[in-house]
């Protein structure tokens, strides 16, 4: 028997572990990259350290439509079979806290190379810097065409062309156009892992600040995620590591035409009842330090006059002798919560992933394949899977790379 011709389309993290496992199986494996270079994102994944995987990785880090639709592919290769995946490249991994892995090396470039050693070694015809523009069935065979007019003819096709987060390393959305040809349905694409934009024009003045603190979002006082760690704020609003697990949320709520909000605790080591003791204690130390000046040990210079004006204060300098209760208890309220009024996110430039993408429901968990056109599989991002920070996206593309791999040349 012939083997099977099958074509990849995009030659990312989900791309190229199709193309190793395809040709592993034995399929002739053409991958087409519309790049001049494959896994450039791969590139800048983790700060440059490639956050490979999560060891917790499991329905509850993902969203979608069909979140299960994510269990039925990764129990298929696992963490620790993607990580022994990688062993067999001769890649060494570490975790991390939080169970991030990462690669003992600490440099994503190391990852790439060891995945295009083996496509390389794989024999697998790769065509770089040709974008595939259209592509059709006209069974039992695909055809599809590239920007600089190439034909190429195959039994099965894998989309792995991404979302449309981070254009400039390849993924600009023109996958969409090829499922779309061929009948697939797509739930809306918006940027996720994205900076939140706040409307509160005072707190731009804290610009540059960063805070150890917990925020969370709700929604009509109903908290719908919280997180603690690194906040920076910025001339739009809200930056770091937590606000963007919460920026899925707060998009969807928003495209909704919600009004959900975010919640600052400055201080989520130290109680309501101590900090508002805390405060009164530094205020008390000298009656004729002013306000401003006396909570200097305890917010960052620029913090200060955003939070006194906040309360009303208009007199920063006032002497700490004409303090109030009043005022000690609104601040200490609002460093325990402060409270911001989210306006919408960064755009695809900024994010790191893409929410939505083409419908799970239109395709075979088990084998990736289109129920509607056989011999068509997916990958990755595409999908309308996406996960949260933590090395939850790669292992989603590994995983549904492998499976669409295997599955495709069979
Ligand atoms: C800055 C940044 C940091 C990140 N860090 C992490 C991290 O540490 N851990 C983690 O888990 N996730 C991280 N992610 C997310 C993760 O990188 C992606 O979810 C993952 O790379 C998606 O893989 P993919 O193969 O589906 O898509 P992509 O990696 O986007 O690959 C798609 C490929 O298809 C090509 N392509 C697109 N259209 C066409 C076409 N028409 N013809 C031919 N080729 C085409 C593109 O050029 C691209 O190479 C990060 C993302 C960004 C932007």
């Amino acid at each position: 028997m012939n083997p099977r011709e099958v074509l990849i389309i995009g030659g990312g993290a989900s791309g190229l572990t199709a193309a190793i496992s395809a040709a592993r199986k034995g399929a002739r494996v053409t991958l087409i990259e519309g790049l001049n270079r494959v896994g450039k994102k791969i590139l800048a994944t983790g700060n440059g350290r490639c956050n490979l995987s999560n060891m917790t990785a499991d329905k509850i880090h993902y969203h979608g439509e069909n979140p299960e639709f994510m269990e039925y592919v990764v129990s298929q290769v696992t963490v620790e079979e993607t990580l022994g995946f990688f062993q067999l490249l001769g890649l060494e991994t570490k975790v991390e806290e939080g169970g991030k892995v990462f690669p003992l090396s600490d440099q994503a470039s190391g990852v790439l190379d060891l995945l295009r050693y083996e496509v390389e070694k794989l024999g697998v015809r790769q065509i770089l810097g040709d974008p595939v523009i259209s592509l059709e069935k006209k069974a039992p065979e695909f055809t599809l065409k590239t920007a600089s007019g190439k034909k190429i003819l195959g039994d099965r096709v894998i989309l792995a062309t991404g979302g449309k987060s981070a254009p400039k390393l390849g993924s600009t959305g023109t996958g969409y156009a090829l499922g779309k040809a061929l009948g697939h349905s797509m739930t809306p694409v918006f940027p996720a892992l994205v900076q939140i934009k706040c409307e509160n024009p005072g707190f731009r003045n804290m610009k540059g600040v960063k805070i150890q603190g917990r925020i969370r979002s709700e929604l009509k006082g109903r908290t719908l995620r919280e997180e603690k760690g690194e906040i920076l704020f910025t001339d739009y609003g809200v930056s770091g590591p937590p606000v963007l697990q919460l920026s899925r949320g707060i998009a969807e709520s928003l495209g909704r035409e919600e009004r959900p909000g975010i919640v600052i605790d400055f201080f989520p080591e130290i109680p309501e009842e101590k900090l508002y003791e805390t405060l009164w204690m530094m205020v008390s130390l000298d009656g004729e330090k002013p306000l401003d000046f006396s909570l200097i040990g305890l917010l960052n210079k620029k913090v200060i006059p955003v939070v006194l004006r906040e309360i009303g204060v208009e007199n920063l300098k006032k002497p700490c002798g004409e303090v109030g209760d009043q005022e000690i208890q609104k601040l200490t309220r609002l460093l325990k919560a402060c409270r911001l009024k989210p306006s919408g996110t960064l755009s695809w430039k900024d994010s790191q992933v893409t929410a939505g993408g083409f419908r799970t429901k239109e395709i075979h968990p088990n084998t990736l394949e289109s129920k509607t056109v056989p011999g068509l599989y997916f990958a990755g991002e595409v999908l309308d899977i996406d996960g949260d920070c933590g090395g939850f996206n790669l292992q989603w593309a590994w995983s549904s790379g492998i499976v669409a791999g295997e599955r495709a040349a069979r």
